[in-house]
């Protein structure tokens, strides 16, 4: 668990986040651990947190080797890239720009 703690424009908070590495993993989000996290961000604000409005939970995959992301050519026009952990979406542009020089040299 690290803890994330964001104001938002319409003031609202946006905190986070949990991890399951243990696999096969629970499709089910235990809620002993968001009470964690809340009570962790509640002690360092010295207040109770408002009611929980949206949760956002997922799964995504992990490259299990020490690249930053899986990319391969798994056939001689399919491309598999996958795996940027949790780090998807800020890293997308340069995965994209990587995977179009691979796929085009
Ligand atoms: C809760 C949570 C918080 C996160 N926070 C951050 C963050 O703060 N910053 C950050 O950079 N990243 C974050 N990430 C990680 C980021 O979301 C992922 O790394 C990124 O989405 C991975 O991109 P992807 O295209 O590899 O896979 P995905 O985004 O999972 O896309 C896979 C797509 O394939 C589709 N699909 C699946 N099976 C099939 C099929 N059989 N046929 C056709 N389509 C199929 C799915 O519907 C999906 O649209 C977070 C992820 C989660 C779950």
């Amino acid at each position: 668990m690290q803890l994330l703690l964001v104001q938002r424009a319409n003031s609202g908070l946006t905190i986070g986040d949990t991890h399951v590495y243990d696999e096969p993993f629970d499709f089910a989000v235990d809620e002993n651990l968001c009470d964690h996290l809340r009570a962790r961000a509640e002690r360092i604000l010295g207040w109770p947190l408002p009611p929980v409005v949206r949760r956002w939970a997922g799964v995504y995959a992990v490259a299990t080797d020490n690249r930053l992301y899986f990319s391969q050519r798994i056939d001689p026009d399919v491309w598999l890239v996958t795996g940027p952990a949790g780090r998807g979406m800020t890293f997308a542009p340069a995965i994209a720009e990587e995977t179009w020089e691979a796929v085009t040299t």
